[in-house]
Formats: structure tokens, sequence, C-alpha cells
């Protein structure tokens, strides 16, 4: 789940702070939004739109490698945005499918590589987003930043850490409640909502 991703980059920004803490809070910060960045695309294409597996990594190495050899405060927030951002497209192949209900395993896209132009096909070693074990991960993504840092950035962690919590708790009754509502939906009103989603609830 996105949350996951946003604490998989907090724990690489939280492993440069402990490297290098006088470039201060906001490469964590720009880790935490490039772990978020790539499931901006929800709503329009997702998984292809701003996933990028192969040309975000192609990015993450040279300014991973500007920063190694002059870390400022810019050259650390530019790399860990990249490098976070790769690691979610990337690691997305590793949970479950883009269907409605990724829990039952039929998908066989997980993430689109614009490189090879095909899709990736899921490795389910994460069921699916916001399964226990996904939280169970963003657990324990959570625990480095959490003992690292006080005040704002460790509330924010907690609180991401909550919301995973819940998201977890309703991931599979928000699928029901949602083909309920489709399906009191009248046919010419249907026409208007986007294709994907009508298709994957009738
Ligand atoms: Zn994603």
């Amino acid at each position: 789940m996105a949350t996951t991703h946003a604490l998989a980059g907090v724990v690489l920004g939280t492993a440069v702070w402990a490297l290098v803490p006088e470039a201060g809070m906001l490469p964590v910060l720009a880790a935490a939004l490039g772990g978020l960045f790539p499931d901006f695309d929800l709503y329009a294409g997702h998984r292809k739109t701003l996933h990028f597996p192969v040309y975000f990594s192609a990015l993450a190495v040279p300014a991973v490698a500007v920063a190694a050899l002059n870390p400022t405060t810019t050259t650390l927030a530019v790399a860990l945005f990249l490098a976070a951002a790769a690691l979610h497209s990337a690691s997305d192949v590793l949970g479950g499918g883009l269907e409605l209900k990724p829990w039952l395993g039929t998908s066989e896209r997980a993430v689109y590589d614009h490189w090879n132009g095909r899709w990736l096909a899921p490795k389910r070693l994460i069921r699916y987003d916001g399964a226990p074990e996904d939280l169970a991960l963003t657990l324990a993504f959570a625990v480095p930043p959490v003992l690292a840092f006080d005040g704002l950035a460790e509330t924010l962690v907690i609180a991401a850490v909550a919301v995973s919590g819940v998201y977890v708790l309703l991931r599979k009754p928000m699928v029901a409640v949602a083909e309920t509502a489709v399906a009191a939906i009248p046919d010419h009103v249907v026409d208007y909502v986007p294709e994907r989603f009508v298709r994957d609830l009738r």
C-alpha cells in the first residue's frame, strides 16, 4: 500500500540522515514523497502512468552518485526522491495484481515496464495491498524512523501506521461497498463512470 512505500522511502531517508545529519530533515521528507509519488496515478493508468521501474532506477543511479560526491540538502533530497520512487516502482512487482480483488490472484499485471513495453507479472510475496503482511512490513519500516526522530517526524510516521491499520481493516469491505454502489447506479449514469471501475465491478 502507499503508506508502506512511503515508509520504505523514510527508511532510506533515515539511513542517510544518520550519515549526514547536517543535511536536515528535507531529504527524509523527499524520500517519503518519492515513495508515495508513483501512486498518484491511482485514478489514471494506475501502475503505469507514474510507475517507472526502469527509468526511475536509471535516474536514481547518477543522482545517488552526485549526492555521494557532494552531499548537500538538495543533492540528497533529489537522490532520495528518485531512489524511493524507483524502489516503489520496482517493488510493486512483489505484491498482487491490478484487479479489483487482488486477493483472488487473477491478474497478471503488477506494474508496467515502459522500457520493455510490457506488464510485469505479480510475484505475490505480499498477496495484495492492504494484506496483513503488508501491515507487518509497514510496522517494520516504522521502527527506524520512530527510534531516530522525535516530534513531528515521529508523529507523522505513527500516523501513517495508524492509517495503514484502518486501510487493512477496510480493504475488503470497501470493495463490497463499491460493488453494491455500482450495482445501484442506473445504466445511463454508469456511462460516465470510468470504464476501468465499471468493468471490474460488474
Ligand atoms: Zn505503486
